[in-house]
């Protein structure tokens, strides 16, 4: 977030050179030397796109479904979204539209609401595109701790809230914590929101991936929550690029006004494909996931402080020696691959792994793992 000493080429704008992304560049540039790294680094699912849908991106292709679609989206598909939406929320001024991926989705929200100078709240650890995105779009960011649960303290964003606060980013499960945050804390969020009349962004990617109670959303307890989510994760097609965004009509208008000169749409097939994703279970792909989760937990808990990440596919434990940068060294020294937590955070006290990996790669990263907790050399 920090602008970095970054040498810039003299066409490059300021937009482009006002957050850092050096930090994850350079952890990618280690790990290309290794030959047959643990990589525990991979921020996606490992399981591949169930068949049907799979069958549903060819057909679509075969049946030349390959043209531009409407700014947001095929109507099929909004209409199945838009009734599963209704019926869990039944607000009357909530409406869908499909997005180049959540990023596309969080991208226009962030165009469509966020003025040069407008002050943007997300939690501290944070998804890495947040600031990014705040920034690029002229915004200012205003990360919130988190306390040491990864729970949202309801006092300190109201302490955070300013005339300029325009916008507030939630994402439960969380990347990098996996943290799900309590109901009440996102009712509390909800009712702040409302009360200052800032607009609250739920990033609900990880929707599917909960672990030990139901997925909880702050929609239902107030009516103008921007809810964005996506195929990505849920379905494993990361690369397909399909999301979709829902909250009052005004919002998603302006939104799909700016998809129209920018993204266009998502990809065509890539819909109907997504059309079929929602009609296919993932329920055995999420069991193995918790399995995972459990497993590693029972391993890693004697040697590292964690907060059990209750969704998400991520650990977050916290450093048990050293600085980020010093301890992600010595895990590449032993051709292990996680990612230093101040790529997520203001502090350096804690690094992400990601549990979406083969069983025996998870086996043996919690080997590493437990060897590395001991000392640095
Ligand atoms: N939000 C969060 C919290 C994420 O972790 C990711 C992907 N890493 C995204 C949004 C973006 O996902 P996509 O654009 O692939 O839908």
């Amino acid at each position: 977030m920090t602008p970095a000493t970054i040498q810039s080429h003299p066409w490059i704008a300021d937009r482009a050179n006002r957050f850092d992304s050096s930090g994850i560049r350079r952890m990618f540039d280690l790990a290309r030397q290794l030959k047959n790294p643990v990589n525990l680094s991979i921020g996606q699912p490992d399981f591949p796109v169930p068949d049907a849908v799979k069958e549903a991106m060819t057909r679509a292709i075969a049946e030349n479904k390959n043209g531009y679609t409407s700014t947001e989206g095929i109507p099929p598909l909004i209409d199945r979204l838009q009734s599963r939406i209704d019926a869990q929320l039944g607000q009357s001024d909530r409406r869908v539209m499909v997005t180049s991926g959540t990023s596309g989705a969080l991208s226009l929200a962030l165009m469509a609401m966020v003025n040069p100078g407008d002050e943007v709240i997300f939690f501290d650890p944070w998804f890495v595109m947040y600031p990014a995105l705040v920034e690029m779009t002229g915004g200012v960011c205003v990360p919130v701790p988190t306390t040491p649960g990864f729970q949202i303290d309801l006092n300190a964003v109201e302490n955070a809230i300013t005339a300029k606060t325009r916008v507030i980013i939630v994402n439960s499960p969380c990347n990098p914590s996996g943290a799900c945050l309590d109901e009440n804390i996102l009712r509390g969020l909800a009712e702040l929101a409302a009360r200052h009349n800032v607009c609250l962004i739920s990033d609900e990617i990880y929707s599917l991936f909960v672990y030990d109670e139901p997925h909880r959303s702050p929609a239902p307890f107030n009516d103008q929550v921007l809810v964005i989510d996506g195929f990505s994760k849920s379905w494993g097609m990361t690369g397909w690029r399909v999301g979709w965004a829902h909250g009052p009509s005004q919002i998603i208008d302006a939104m799909a006004r700016i998809q129209q000169f920018t993204f266009v749409c998502a990809p065509a097939p890539a819909q109907w494909a997504a059309l079929a994703a929602l009609e296919t279970g993932m329920q055995p792909q999420i069991d193995h996931f918790r399995q995972r989760r459990d497993r590693a937990i029972r391993a890693l808990s004697p040697a590292y402080d964690i907060v059990t990440p209750g969704g998400a596919f991520y650990i977050y434990p916290r450093l048990p020696w050293g600085t980020g940068e010093q301890f992600m060294r010595a895990a590449i020294d032993r051709e292990l691959l996680v990612i230093p937590g101040n790529i997520f955070s203001a502090s350096d006290t804690h690094f992400r792994i990601s549990i979406a990996v083969a069983d025996e790669v998870l086996d043996r990263g919690i080997e590493l793992l437990l060897d590395l907790a001991k000392s640095p050399a």
